[in-house]
């Protein structure tokens, strides 16, 4: 383990602990917000672990979040089978609302800790850094300028991002984090060799999944996997195939009742047409650009 990386993350937390209130550690279950639990322990800095359930988590993952000490659990208002029923499409990798709904609630006006990488995408590596306030970019770029700190504005202008640790980024941290979304990310730089070997260091067993071979811990039937590991998914847990296409079934009543039209195109006949579709095996691959301009013509 690289253990000045290790000793950095450390101090990350120590220089942007908050004065008044704990932390708000965001904790999904994988292996990196195991890191980044272990490592407030190790900082000794006050924190709250949370978990958002997103009610299509694996049992595995339910399980082993429990085990947590101390964790806070949340549950949605809408699980993710009203939710398809109440947007009238399935989550897709372009419309991915479930996560905003189920997955990253919670914590406003908290700073909060995450177990963010740049190694998970190029997208993370584009928009995350060791400090990212997101919204109200223009005020938050206004008080960074004017405390003297080093920082970007996020590639989709939604927030700024800053990578020192220093009085002036804490400055705006203070400053900002009541009224924006503010992310402490201390392993923000780290490899998955670097997670791995300090979660076998620290002892920690980690989610029985990576166990079975799994790379990710997401929701069963997550859309931001391939086609070929949502199809696993519905192989190991049938149940929750069998959920979503009940669910499908009343999204396609949900749409004919609010009068959108059922297009030759598409012919969703049922659920299981829907799940198809939703997994990559219907050869017409409608997009929900399609839908979406085929909800706009009924609207019309
Ligand atoms: S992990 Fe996947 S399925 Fe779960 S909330 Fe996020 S995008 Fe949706």
């Amino acid at each position: 383990m690289d253990t000045d990386k290790e000793k950095r993350a450390i101090e990350y937390l120590r220089t942007f602990e908050p004065q008044t209130e704990p932390y708000y550690l965001c904790y999904s279950g994988g292996k990196d917000s195991d890191c980044v639990r272990i490592l407030a322990a190790l900082a000794g800095v006050k924190h709250e672990i949370w978990h958002n359930h997103t009610t299509a988590d694996a049992p595995e993952t339910v399980y082993y979040v429990r085990s947590i000490p101390g964790i806070h659990i949340s549950y949605p208002e809408r699980t993710m089978w009203q939710l398809i029923v109440d947007e009238m499409f399935p989550p897709t990798r372009q419309a991915r609302y479930c996560c905003a709904k189920l997955k990253e609630r919670g914590g406003r006006g908290r700073v909060k800790i995450t177990g963010v990488r740049w190694a998970e995408s190029k997208n993370r590596r584009d928009n995350a850094g060791l400090v990212r306030i997101n919204g109200k970019p223009k005020k938050s770029a206004k008080t960074a300028a004017d405390a003297g700190a080093k920082f970007m504005i996020s590639p989709k202008e939604n927030g700024i991002i800053m990578n020192n640790d220093n009085a002036e980024t804490r400055k705006v941290v203070e400053m900002c984090y009541r009224t924006t979304s503010t992310t402490i990310n201390p392993i923000v730089d780290w490899t998955d060799a670097d997670v791995w070997e300090f979660l076998h260091h620290y002892g920690c067993a980690s989610n029985p999944l990576y166990q079975c071979g799994r790379k990710r811990i997401g929701c069963i039937g997550c859309p931001l996997q391939s086609d070929a590991g949502m199809k696993r998914d519905f192989q190991e847990y049938p149940k929750y195939r069998q959920m979503y296409v009940h669910a499908f079934d009343r999204m396609i009543a949900a749409r004919e009742a609010a009068g959108r039209i059922k297009p030759k195109e598409i012919e969703w006949t049922d659920g299981e047409h829907v799940m198809r579709w939703w997994v990559g095996d219907d050869a017409r691959q409608i997009t929900v650009d399609d839908i979406n301009a085929i909800d706009a013509l009924d609207h019309n």
